[in-house]
């Protein structure tokens, strides 16, 4: 009788996005051969460091807090260097393409301490720089032309920081981006087909189940996703079906940074200060109706990269179970 193959690896379908990702299950690797090996840490010094000398920057759009005598946490600069700017949209049609001027809003936000980052700070610093966020989304949204604000977070230089101070950046756009886009048209037929939200369908399914939960209180939970593009991806939900981000109230702002706080913490102590991005997705403020969409944060620590198969077919492989992930991380106090 022929030997009944096991597979090594499973596809795993991610609802929202409608890719499909490879868990490699049969050689999973395990989570301690995750950790980063210690970085060269080639750092800039505080004296170097541009966001150490914010005089030969441009004037702050947002000083937080705003006391007057030097003693902000958080600052909100324009970029030196933006990937947009301009003023006007100026659509051009060429034979049958099209353009816009990129036109937007291109801001980087610095919190004071050179070396120490979200991950390190008090739950109640962290909770600044949401307020920070807030505060920048809601003034940018209002701007003409913006339709969606965009805020992420790069950490390292695999991660595409290109200054080591910790920073996020904010970019106010005409358009919505095309991760985005896809995001908000899968979460908007789920809820055509199944009136209801996808997010919420799979919140309520893995809070029960567990295996895949990171750590919780009671308005928001992190977890590692079933179908998870890269080893040890972690996002982070309010519990309650929300579709803006911007709205999100002072009592929760706490709440949310406490679960942002201590996912990072896990992340970066268990795998050793590896390079990583976040960045929220949030319903666009085109004006339109996104009432369907829940508004999240999505972490993803460097743990590869790409090389020709997920350059040539899209289809990404994470090398650990999510729930293998999940459980490594729920672990690390
Ligand atoms: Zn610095
Ligand atoms: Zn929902």
């Amino acid at each position: 009788m022929p030997e009944e193959k096991k597979s090594v690896s499973e596809l795993r379908f991610d609802l929202v996005s409608k890719d499909w990702v490879v868990i490699a299950t049969g050689r999973s690797r395990r989570p301690e051969t995750f950790k980063s090996e210690q970085r060269i840490k080639e750092e800039t010094s505080e004296k170097n460091c541009p966001f150490c000398h914010l005089e030969n920057q441009g004037k702050p759009v947002l000083v937080y807090p705003d006391s007057g005598d030097n003693n902000w946490e958080v600052v909100v600069i324009p970029n030196k260097y933006p990937a947009f700017s301009g003023a006007d949209l100026n659509e051009r049609l060429v034979g049958p393409y099209r353009t816009i001027d990129g036109v937007g809003f291109h801001e980087v936000v610095i919190t004071r301490d050179h070396y120490q980052h979200l991950a390190h700070f008090k739950i109640e610093k962290v909770k600044q720089v949401i307020d920070v966020y807030q505060e920048r989304y809601l003034e940018l949204m209002n701007e003409k032309f913006i339709n969606y604000v965009s805020i992420f977070h790069n950490y390292g230089r695999e991660a595409g920081a290109s200054i080591f101070h910790p920073h996020s950046q904010i970019i106010a756009l005409p358009i919505t981006d095309p991760d985005l886009r896809r995001s908000i048209d899968g979460s908007h037929e789920f809820f055509e087909i199944h009136k209801k939200c996808v997010h919420c369908t799979m919140l309520e399914w893995d809070m029960k189940e567990k295996s895949r939960v990171v750590f919780e209180n009671d308005k928001f939970v992190s977890l590692v996703p079933f179908a998870s593009k890269v080893a040890f991806e972690v996002r982070i939900y309010p519990k309650e079906h929300k579709a803006y981000f911007e709205r999100i109230k002072e009592e929760e702002k706490i709440k949310l940074a406490e679960v942002l706080q201590v996912s990072l913490n896990k992340i970066c102590k268990g795998l050793v200060d590896p390079a990583f991005n976040f960045f929220i997705h949030t319903a666009p403020c085109d004006g339109r109706n996104y009432d369907h969409y829940h508004w999240h944060f999505e972490i993803l620590p460097k743990t590869s990269v790409w090389a020709g198969f997920e350059l040539c077919t899209g289809v990404q492989i994470s090398t650990i179970e999510p729930e293998k992930a999940a459980e490594y991380l729920r672990n690390i106090e």
